[in-house]
């Protein structure tokens, strides 16, 4: 007989829990760059992806207000039947000048940029290469696109090469991170272009964790090593993280972004994203060129932790941006010093699969520039009672 969908469901949470890997869903009352607060008890929290303290920055907030005056709330329709307005115009030319690209097209969050963008480039004839480690969207936008997906070790270019040199119908499409969004590590970019060339695939970068942090203005991987749109033809990133406000885009020549806005499902059938957010990315995006010392001061705070962390017996990754995971292993063992950390008034994020492959369950150490060094002699202090 077959079981009744709830006690089905209630085996599979069960499962989930023993495992410990059951995901809490705890409410924020508020919150500020560095700290957050639950239930009313303030907290030091490393667990934002904005890196640069922008969600709270003043000129932004009133770009929103004002944007929210004269456009409203939501966009009101899909951007090919009048939800698209001036403001997703302008952030698109602002996005391409960012990324010193042709053009530019703006999606609701970056997982459906990564969605829609392979999907829109390639079909079941062809095949995507994709980094061991990278984000849910690369791996569902692949079996959304149904080419099928060969991942290779991470940052293996050799083993990338054996995996390409195995197919020789239709198109190949190799998909990387610029900066691992678990581990914090750059992925070898010019090996990656040089492998493209070689074996005539098309190259997709992601840079949610680079675009603002990465580059003397921010533009993120291509500005800090020099990639032309021939080296990195797609390029993927995020408005959500060191942008501090909401949304995904895409950047490449003119006919590749025609093209994924004609033919990317998660862009047409999906309302647009509200034009006080694009105004607001928009504003966001002038900061992020003009006020260098966040990204200075993010880089001071980034060696100061890592040389305090060298105090640590625990592992420390070889990552020089603002991701600095502590890899454990053991899912029970990273839900436990979570929880202690917790009681001492820190969050850290605990990591466990599938956001990261079996046995390297972690705790993500994410800096921003609202951390101070005592935030973080704090944090090093908190962890060293929980080394055995
Ligand atoms: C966060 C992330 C995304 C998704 O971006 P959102 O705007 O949060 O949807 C895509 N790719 C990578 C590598 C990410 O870390």
């Amino acid at each position: 007989m077959k079981k009744s969908l709830n006690i089905f469901l209630e085996t599979k949470l069960l499962e989930q829990q023993q495992q410990h890997l059951f995901r809490y869903f705890h409410a924020r009352q508020n919150t500020f760059t560095s700290t957050a607060q639950y239930e009313n008890k303030e907290y030091l929290a490393f667990t934002n992806n904005d890196y640069l303290g922008l969600s709270h920055h003043p000129a932004i907030k009133n770009a929103a207000q004002h944007a929210m005056e004269q456009y409203g709330v939501g966009s009101t329709a899909a951007h090919s039947i009048g939800g698209h307005c001036h403001a997703h115009d302008e952030l698109e030319q602002a996005l391409a000048q960012s990324t010193q690209r042709e053009s530019a097209l703006v999606f609701s969050t970056g997982y459906m940029t990564n969605l829609g963008v392979i999907s829109a480039l390639v079909n079941a004839e062809d095949r995507v290469f994709a980094d061991r480690l990278v984000h849910a969207s690369i791996i569902d936008g692949a079996h959304l696109s149904c080419a099928p997906l060969i991942r290779y070790h991470h940052n293996n270019i050799s083993h990338l090469k054996l995996k390409l040199a195995r197919y020789d119908q239709g198109h190949k499409l190799i998909v990387s991170e610029s900066v691992f969004s678990m581990d914090g590590d750059i992925a070898p970019l010019h090996e990656l272009i040089a492998v493209a060339q070689e074996h005539q695939a098309w190259l997709m970068i992601d840079d949610a964790h680079g675009f603002g942090v990465l580059g003397k203005q921010g533009g993120g991987c291509c500005e800090q090593f020099n990639l032309t749109a021939d080296d990195v033809p797609i390029l993927v990133g995020t408005l959500s993280k060191a942008i501090g406000c909401f949304g995904g885009f895409v950047a490449g020549s003119k006919t590749l972004i025609e093209s994924v806005r004609q033919f990317a499902r998660p862009y047409l059938f999906t309302t647009a994203l509200p034009p006080l957010l694009a105004q607001a990315g928009l504003t966001s995006l002038e900061i992020v060129k003009t006020e260098t010392w966040r990204r200075e001061y993010l880089q001071d705070l980034i060696a100061y932790f890592r040389t305090r962390a060298a105090e640590l017996n625990f592992p420390l990754m070889p990552s020089n941006t603002p991701i600095q995971p502590i890899v454990l292993g053991d899912n029970e063992k990273v839900m436990k010093i979570q929880n202690h950390l917790r009681e001492r008034g820190i969050l850290v994020a605990a990591i466990r699969p599938p956001t990261v492959p079996a046995q390297t369950a972690r705790l993500r150490i994410s800096l921003n520039v609202g951390h101070s060094k005592q935030d973080i002699d704090r944090l090093i202090d908190a962890l060293k009672k929980e080394e055995d």
